[in-house]
Formats: structure tokens, C-alpha cells, sequence
């Protein structure tokens, strides 16, 4: 409800005073006095109730303001009133935060508030069970020097403006898995998160367990199906039907082999057996052996295949996981590429690092997909990929290989003319062979 407008009333009662004393003042023929003791009577009546607001606004915790007539009750009645409103929206506003901090309690995964310098600021009670933070004792501590993981100290220590995510072991038990989530906020500010991923990991262990025994198993039997029907087309004689059957059972036997071997190979690129990163490689040297290979795989489509490959540029990784990797863009690129079409691979370095490039001039790949191919089984036509024996998992392949040796694929692709594939290695990777620095030198 809206205040009543005191003036009028105000207004009305200053008017009755000043009848009152120009009848006194008339009366007893005394003016000037009557207008001195009115104008100390005033003073003092406003010095009383000035008085009384100051006491009340430094002293009092008291709502209810003084009582006082006029103007003056007015005012203190609308100051009464701004300090209820104060209060009520105090009281919404702690409510809020109240909910906040309690809804963030409630939550199952890890939450902590760090301010600058990664210092803490709050965390919830899953962050106590789940990264052994202690509270309040923790209170204001450099999450570092509680969490001493060395890849989450290394984390931290990356760019502090985007999100960031890492896998780890809890703190407190080795046995539980957690994917530890970086978010900055406001100024010099960030939350860190965290989840319990150890059924998943588990699911995912299992999964990879599956496909390598299950691969593993098919070995055997399928290299001596492959192998029977090899020795059956050679002695099978002049019987045409049963020569195609027999090299229809030998192409598909190929066709499985090669997914086995693809599978098995992705499946210890994702557990980690395939040896990390470690050894100098020779990319020239490598790939102008894959050039001669793809010159040979080429045969009669006679595709023009040219090497530009900056010398004695080695690359610090694992040599097969690299070399099988590159080959599948080399020949895919074939594969893709009409007879007589251009397939050119570069290796050369910039300031952003290495980077291992094939560039086609081939059937090309539409947009949409472009995001999808490196999905195992992913292909754009079906048909077409198993036609030629594709199984798939090429771009799978290439995709661990480069994560493991902390290196990116870009995909430029325009249909009808061409692709261009880079894998781009970070600076710290590459070293110029000592022969070529010499030579460089001389
Ligand atoms: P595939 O065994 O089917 O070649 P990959 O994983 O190697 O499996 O490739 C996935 C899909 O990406 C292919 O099916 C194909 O459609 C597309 N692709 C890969 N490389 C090229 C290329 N150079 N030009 C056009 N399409 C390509």
C-alpha cells in the first residue's frame, strides 16, 4: 500500500499555528515575543525528535522506530518502512545462498571453490570423501599441497581460462577412478569437480577385454581358414564355379583377418601395451618407404604420389604405432582417389610444431561426416569402404595413435575434389638430426 501524501495535513496544521499566533500576538499586542518563544518552542520540539532518530539509528536494534507527531512521525514511519524492506530482502537474499550452498552439499560428485592461487574456499562433503579434503581445517590451503598427484599438479599448472578434465586415482583410495573437471569463473576464480568414474572405467576395461580375447581367439582359426582356402585355389583346376566360391572364402577371410588385426591393434592402443612414446623417429626415412609402398598398392590406377619431407626432421614417438598411422591416411588417400589423381604427403615444422600432411585430390568427404569419421565402423559409404577391404577402424587407429603421442588430426575436405588430412605434433616432439645440423652448418 502506498503512503499517504503528510503535506496536505502538514500544510493545514502550520496554518492553524500561525492563526493561533497572529491572534495571541494580537491579543496581548506582544509580537515580538510570541514569534521568539514560537521559534524557540519549534527549535527545540525538532532538536527532540533529531534526537531521537539519531539514537535510534545508532543505537537501537530495535524495528519499531520512535513515536513522535507530524512530520516527524511520518518520517520515522517511512524510515521503519525502508528498513523492513532492507530486512525482507536480507533475509530472501540469505535464503538464496542458503539454497545454493545446500543444493551443492547435496550433490553426489566432488565440489570445491577455489579462489586465486587455487586456494580454498569451500568444498561439500563429497569433496572431503572423495579427495580427502578436511573442513574447516583445509580452509584457505593451495589444493596442491593436499592433492600432490603429479599429473594433477602438472594440471593445474596448464592455461587457467578454459576447462580442463583428467582421470586420476582418489587420494583416498587408489581403487576408485575420478575425472577431475577444472571450470574458471569470475576473476582469478575456479571450480573444481569431481566424479566417481570407477564403474564406468570398469565397463569400458571390460569392453576392451571383450573385443582384444574375443579378436585374440579368432586369430588362430582364421589364419588357417585363410590359409586352406589359399592352398585350395591353387589345386582347384578347370571348375570355375567352385573357383570363384573358393576366392570369395579366401577374400573374406582376408577381409576378417584384417579386422582382427585392426581391432587387436586398437585395443592395446587403448589399455596402453603398445609401448609409449620414446624413440627418435626417422619420419623421411619412413616415409619414403610408405611412398615406394603406395606406388606399389597404386599399381595400374597410376596415381602421381610425391614426398616433401623436411630433412632430418625426427619426431620423439613409437615407431610402428606412427609408421601405421600415417600409412592409413597414405592409403586411404589411394583408395579414395580416382586413377591418375594427385596424393602428396609434406612432414615439415613451423612454430606451432610437426606436422605430417596428406593431401588428395580425391573423391572428397561432405561436411557432415567429417566430424564422425574417426567413430570405429564409421564410414561415409558403406559400399564403397568394403569393396576395397576397409575395415572401419583406419581414422580409429590414427585418432589413438596421435592422442597418445599428444598430437591432433585436422580435416579440410571439399566433395568432389579432394582431402587433405594433418596430424600436427607439439613443438617439444621434433629435433633436427644431428647429420643435417652439421650439414647445415658446413
Ligand atoms: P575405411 O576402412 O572405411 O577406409 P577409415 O576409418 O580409414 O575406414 O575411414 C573412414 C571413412 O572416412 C571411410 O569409409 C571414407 O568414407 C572416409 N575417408 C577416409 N579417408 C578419405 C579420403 N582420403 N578421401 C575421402 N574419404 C575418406
Amino acid at each position: 500500500m502506498k503512503p499517504r501524501n503528510p503535506w496536505p495535513a502538514a500544510y493545514a496544521r502550520l496554518l492553524l499555528v500561525l492563526l493561533a499566533l497572529i491572534l495571541i500576538g494580537w491579543g496581548t499586542g506582544q509580537w515580538l515575543l510570541v514569534s521568539l518563544l514560537a521559534a524557540v518552542a519549534a527549535l527545540i520540539w525538532n532538536f527532540i525528535n533529531l534526537r531521537r532518530l539519531e539514537h535510534w539509528l545508532r543505537l537501537t536494534r530495535k524495528l519499531d522506530p520512535p513515536q513522535s507527531l507530524g512530520l516527524w512521525g511520518e518520517i520515522f514511519d517511512g524510515l521503519h518502512r525502508m528498513r523492513m524492506r532492507a530486512r525482507e530482502r536480507d533475509k530472501q537474499r540469505r535464503n538464496l545462498v542458503r539454497n545454493y550452498r545446500d543444493s551443492i552439499k547435496a550433490m553426489p560428485d566432488a565440489t570445491v571453490v577455489l579462489r586465486a592461487d587455487y586456494r580454498i574456499d569451500w568444498c561439500n562433503q563429497a569433496a572431503r570423501d572423495m579427495l580427502g579434503l578436511q573442513w574447516p581445517r583445509d580452509e584457505g590451503q593451495r589444493i596442491s599441497n593436499i592433492f600432490r598427484h603429479p599429473e594433477f599438479v602438472t594440471f593445474l599448472a596448464q592455461d587457467a581460462r578454459e576447462t580442463r578434465t583428467l582421470s586420476l586415482p582418489s587420494p583416498v583410495d587408489g581403487r576408485l577412478w575420478l575425472e577431475v573437471r577444472l571450470v574458471p569463473y569470475a576473476k582469478k576464480r575456479h571450480l573444481l569437480l569431481a566424479r566417481d568414474t570407477t564403474a564406468l572405467r570398469r565397463l569400458e576395461t571390460m569392453r576392451s577385454d571383450f573385443v582384444a580375447n574375443v579378436s585374440h581367439e579368432l586369430r588362430t582359426p582364421l589364419t588357417v581358414v585363410y590359409g586352406v582356402a589359399e592352398t585350395l585355389e591353387d589345386g582347384i583346376g578347370e571348375n570355375p564355379e567352385l573357383a570363384r566360391s573358393v576366392q570369395l572364402l579366401r577374400e573374406q577371410a582376408e577381409r576378417m583377418k584384417s579386422l582382427v588385426e585392426d581391432l587387436l591393434l586398437l585395443s592395446r592402443l587403448e589399455t596402453g601395451d603398445g609401448g609409449r612414446a620414446g624413440e627418435w623417429v626417422d619420419v623421411p626415412a619412413m616415409l619414403a618407404s610408405l611412398v615406394e609402398e603406395a606406388r606399389l598398392l597404386s599399381g595400374d590406377r597410376h596415381h602421381q604420389v610425391e614426398l616433401e619431407a623436411g630433412s632430418g626432421l625426427l619426431l620423439l614417438g613409437n615407431e610402428r604405432e606412427l609408421r601405421s598411422a600415417f600409412a592409413n591416411l597414405v592409403f586411404n588417400a589411394l583408395h579414395y582417389t580416382p586413377e591418375g589423381g594427385q596424393v602428396q604427403l609434406r612432414w615439415f615444422a613451423d612454430a606451432a610444431g610437426g606436422h605430417f600432411q596428406v593431401r588428395d585430390t580425391g573423391i572428397g568427404i561432405e561436411p557432415q561426416h567429417i566430424d564422425r569419421l574417426t567413430e570405429r565402423f564409421y564410414r561415409v559409404d558403406n559400399g564403397r569402404s568394403k569393396s576395397r577391404g576397409g575395415t572401419g577402424l583406419g581414422l580409429a587407429i590414427v585418432k589413438h595413435v596421435l592422442m597418445r603421442h599428444g598430437a591432433r588430426l585436422k580435416i579440410d575436405s571439399e566433395p568432389g575434389r579432394g582431402s587433405t588430412f594433418t596430424c600436427s605434433f607439439p613443438p617439444k616432439m621434433l629435433r633436427q638430426a644431428l647429420a643435417t645440423r652439421e650439414t647445415l652448418r658446413a
